[in-house]
């Protein structure tokens, strides 16, 4: 197996990185990595993580439900239900940061195709990329959406999209800055990327420590705050012209971190509510403390 080892920030390029804490992929492998910190900037990252090459097996187990869709289990039938709710929102949030009702769409990790199949029907004119083979062939057969391998990124034509969409895909991604860069050039001058993260600042991610489900490693390698997303995006002559905390993401994650901490799913599910309803409460008070977060990234002039 290959392994990736980082040994400059990969955001600012300082050399003052330093181990931070261990985290268990309690998903799939049980394994250990290590999450690093920047001294200089305070970015987090998973260091030491298998190279795009060897990580697939890791995205294997069927628990791993964006690509696999399965149906099986409480909590993937709640992630179904609030999925098709969550969906509608995020058409309508990308409508609005946009100003446009129609237009291109290109969402990057689209998985089976959900959300671009929500926008065809409204009229957007979708496409997708997912690395995932088996979601793609979802996407493709079942909503026949023009989906293709990563790689395509690199053949669309510059300035082709009013809109690009990473649901919770950024920090999956290896090759992150080169592919923010290359969303600089495929946006439209006036265009938005819209991206949504987990946020390793917010209260339930300071509560669960190494538990918490939001660092899903070695799946998640970048682990951003408002803070250290906003110093990415000036790196790339973006700014932040909108950030919002994502309500639904504090329960879900609470309840996949209790259920790391070996709680049966009673005793999970209630704990689960309160650790995400105070969450929720704190982030009327500083928004910047939302479980996730959806950042809209535009140009600077
Ligand atoms: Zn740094």
């Amino acid at each position: 197996m290959s392994i990736v080892t980082i040994e400059k920030c990969p955001i600012c390029g300082s050399i003052m990185v330093k181990p931070k804490f261990i985290c268990r992929d309690y998903l799939a492998s049980n394994e250990d990595f290590s999450v690093y910190t920047c001294l200089q900037c305070e970015f987090l990252f998973t260091n030491n993580f298998p190279s795009n090459n060897s990580i697939g097996k890791y995205y294997d187990d069927p628990k791993y439900i964006s690509h696999s869709d399965t149906k099986k289990g409480v909590v993937n039938k709640i992630y179904h239900f609030v999925r098709a709710y969550t969906i509608k929102q995020k058409l309508n949030f990308v409508c609005k940061q946009s100003g446009k009702q129609t237009g291109r769409i290109l969402d990057i990790g689209c998985g089976t195709g959900y959300f671009i199949n929500k926008a065809k029907h409204s009229g957007w004119e979708v496409v997708g990329t997912e690395k995932n083979e088996p979601a793609r062939i979802v996407a493709v057969k079942h909503f026949g959406l023009f989906v293709k391998p990563e790689e395509h990124l690199y053949k669309f034509k510059d300035g082709s999209f009013d809109v690009i969409t990473l649901w919770h895909v950024l920090e999956h991604l290896e090759d992150f800055n080169d592919i923010v860069e290359k969303i600089y050039d495929l946006l439209t001058p006036d265009g938005v990327a819209v991206i949504a993260l987990p946020n390793c600042s917010s209260y339930d991610a300071r509560h669960y420590k190494e538990y918490w489900a939001g660092y899903d490693i070695p799946r998640h390698l970048w682990h951003f705050t408002p803070k250290t997303i906003e110093l990415f995006a000036k790196k790339f002559n973006f700014h932040i012209a909108y950030k919002k905390p994502m309500p639904f993401d504090a329960y879900y994650v609470s309840l996949l971190s209790e259920r790391y901490k070996r709680n049966n799913l009673v005793v999970a599910a209630v704990k689960a509510m309160f650790i995400g309803a105070v969450s929720n409460i704190k982030t009327l008070i500083d928004k910047d403390k939302g479980s996730a977060m959806i950042y809209v990234l535009k140009k600077n002039q």
